[in-house]
């Protein structure tokens, strides 16, 4: 086993650290002896050369340089051409982390192997799988990829802490935005949410320096910057920045075609130009507080991460917000990288099932993904296409999820599903990232047959997707080939769906007692069972909706494709008051004149009041073609639950500790009965 490593592979700079013999992890200086290195390369024609050497290139005013091309990273159209060698982001990123390796190595003078690379924690499974591939190329046998914000308060979390503190890591490097909320133990991290911006940056604060001064050079000279000018002038600005961030105000003198300009730019007209920019981190960090439901004074404290954090108004917005100095402690530059290094041995100690290190710092980390993971499918009624999200943003990684997918198989036996697999947050499938196209083939020969596919979604701890699918009448897994997105994606899924004939759409009402007597545990199960039921539903072709009755009627979810919110429906659900049976009454009104089969599954665990009236309106849901189904349980009465449901096979009581498995069989039930089979068809229910 060689050494390994913590890399951050930053857009303006990288670091590469180590876990000395003191157990502690400290960076590793390049052989000009600087802790951060430029993720800068150079080609010189007789091959590249990485860090200060490249940025002084670039300075001079060398084009064949190459820089903040992590922002590019996963996009397969980005290519940049040197001496006749094309080179993708994963190439120039590969380049970074093979000249970080050989510093570490001459530093260490042993070989190494092994590491741990941060991402943005806004990065998404394209530019996840990316950094990994660099990592490969670079040689190095990638253990884990973290994300930047939580390597930090790993790095944080060095300082002994007596209490649990929830902390917000607001990181602004030189071309990424990530905000981060952690809870930090004695021996735990946990990343409670995140979210971010990676085309956010120091870059764009120095464009508007840039832009600031072009003007005012045009302004007085006519002369319009261009090639050259520009780039000498992108690092004035840049240098400006800094000189910003220590002083109220600072000269430039501005060289161009001859013509000297003089300019003076105070920290107030910076504040000014970049105000917007300024803004959009404050939006990002307000929904992530607003997502766990907590405001500033919830928090322990902000800790700054990333260059860009040393610009006062940074600090002074964290100040401002949440009353306390932003946390000190941890070097900005280096905390990523130090955090990296940290994880990189707690992988080496599990993966390599070695004898604990001695290690500062050892935390159990639990990590999130920003993005939900969805895949695009029609709605119910066909009219449209909607993203359905599989995997909600901000759940612990790895996570998986498993779905049913009913289809029909083709005679002959080619059949082929293809799955678009996105990263968003909207349902509209306009606005979503696209992963690929996942092709399933392989299908076993059960003909003129609908299948259903157990298709299982994953967000790995790398937060890389996975994804495969087994045919569950036969078990039999599919291969699975990923391929790009035509280019008429998300366009195609502006038009109506084609596909008319397969599958008769199914809305399904979960109708569940919510009265006094449900508290506690008959509702913790009730909602355990509606989330299984929910879980094991075909949403491309279902859409679930949730009623609630006690001494009032509430449709707490309208029916919905969207996973999610049916779930938070579910989830929110609490019980109190009496019964009444008003709930057929509002269940005709939501199911009446809606296409399709229409379920609706009752559940309850007392006598009704005004049962006579209730079984009336149950008898007109029944004759409209509502397939109604009732579970009883604790003091249900079955010969009433028999008159409210469509037949008497589809009514049962059942014991509390079984209501998980009667909704998981009628969730099945459902699926497999799916198309034309399931309209005729009763249910076949576990008694
Ligand atoms: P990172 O990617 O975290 O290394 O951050 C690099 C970014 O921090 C670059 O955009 C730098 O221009 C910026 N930066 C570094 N030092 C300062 C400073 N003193 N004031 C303002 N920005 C800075």
């Amino acid at each position: 086993m060689g050494q390994f490593v913590g890399i951050d592979l930053g857009t303006t700079y990288s670091v590469v650290a180590y876990i000395n013999a003191q157990g502690r992890p400290e960076v590793i200086p390049n052989e000009h002896g600087k802790a951060i290195t430029p993720s800068v390369v150079y080609f010189s024609g007789h091959g590249p050369i990485v860090g200060d050497e490249a940025k002084e290139r670039q300075a001079a005013g060398e084009e064949s340089v190459a820089s903040f091309f992590k922002r590019s990273m996963g996009d397969t159209q980005f290519l940049l051409s040197f001496y006749g060698h094309d080179y993708t982001p994963i190439d120039l990123s590969a380049l970074v982390l093979n000249y970080l390796k050989t510093q570490a190595e001459q530093f260490l003078r042993t070989a190494v192997t092994d590491a741990v690379i941060t991402v943005p924690a806004y990065f998404t499974h394209r530019e996840r799988s990316a950094t990994l591939e660099a990592g490969k190329k670079a040689g190095l046998n990638v253990l884990k990829i973290i994300s930047e914000p939580t390597a930090a308060a790993l790095a944080y979390g060095l300082r002994p802490t007596q209490r649990e503190q929830r902390v917000l890591v607001y990181d602004l490097g030189g071309g990424t935005f990530d905000i981060s909320l952690v809870s930090i133990s004695a021996s735990e991290l946990t990343v409670l949410a995140t979210d971010g911006d990676h085309n956010l940056g120091g870059k764009d604060w120095d464009d508007r320096l840039l832009v600031h001064l072009a003007t005012l050079f045009e302004a007085e000279y006519g002369i319009e910057l261009l090639g050259d000018d520009i780039n000498e002038l992108h690092i004035q600005a840049e240098q400006l920045k800094r000189t910003l961030s220590a002083r109220q105000s600072a000269d430039m003198r501005v060289q161009a075609a001859g013509q000297v300009g003089n300019y003076t730019v105070t920290r107030a007209q910076f504040e000014d130009l970049t105000r917007d920019l300024m803004e959009r981190t404050q939006r990002l960090t307000e929904s992530v507080l607003a997502e766990k439901h907590l405001t500033w004074r919830d928090l322990d404290g902000v800790l700054p991460v990333g260059g860009s954090t040393r610009m006062p108004m940074v600090t002074d917005y964290i100040t401002r917000m949440s009353s306390k100095a932003p946390m000190s402690g941890v070097n900005p530059d280096e905390a990523v990288g130090l955090g990296a290094a940290i994880q990189a041995a707690m992988e080496i100690e599990q993966s390599h099932n070695a004898p604990k290190l001695m290690l500062a710092g050892r935390k159990k980390t639990t990590d999130v993904i920003a993005h939900s993971l969805g895949m695009i499918a029609e709605n119910t009624d066909r009219s449209r296409y909607v993203n359905s999200i599989l995997i909600t943003k901000n759940l612990a990684i790895p996570a998986a999820q498993t779905r049913p997918y009913t289809m029909p198989l083709r005679k002959r036996g080619n059949t082929r599903l293809e799955v678009f697999l996105t990263q968003g947050e909207h349902d509209n499938p306009q606005y979503c990232t696209y992963l690929g196209c996942y092709v399933f083939s392989n299908f076993p020969s059960i003909a003129d047959k609908i299948a259903v596919l157990d298709i299982t979604y994953q967000y790995d701890k790398n937060g890389v997707v996975n994804v495969s699918a087994v045919e569950r009448s036969t078990g039999q897994p599919l291969t699975l080939n990923i391929e790009p997105v035509p280019p008429d994606v998300p366009a195609r899924f502006e038009e109506r769906p084609t596909d008319q004939k397969t599958r008769e759409p199914l809305t399904v009402y979960l109708v569940i007692d919510t009265s006094g007597s449900m508290s506690g545990t008959p509702l913790t199960e009730a909602q355990r069972a509606a989330e299984r039921f929910v879980n094991e539903c075909d949403l491309s072709s279902t859409s679930i909706g949730l009623i609630s009755f006690s001494s009032s009627v509430s449709v707490e979810q309208q029916a919905t494709q969207n996973g999610r919110k049916i779930q938070k429906a579910i989830h929110n659900l609490h019980a109190g008051g009496g019964t009444s049976g008003d709930s057929f009454h509002t269940l005709y009104g939501l199911l009446h004149g809606v296409e399709g089969i229409r379920y609706a599954i009752v559940l309850t665990d007392g006598q009704w009041s005004g049962q006579q009236a209730a079984i009336a309106k149950a008898k007109e849901c029944h004759e409209d073609g509502i397939e109604v189904v009732a579970i009883g349980f604790g003091g249900a009465d079955h010969h009433f639950l028999e008159q409210i449901a469509s037949s008497s096979e589809q009514s049962f009581l059942t014991d509390m500790s079984r209501l998980t498995e009667a909704f998981s069989t009628i969730a099945r039930e459902l699926t497999e009965g799916a198309g034309e089979k399931r309209a005729g068809s009763k249910l076949r229910l576990m008694r």
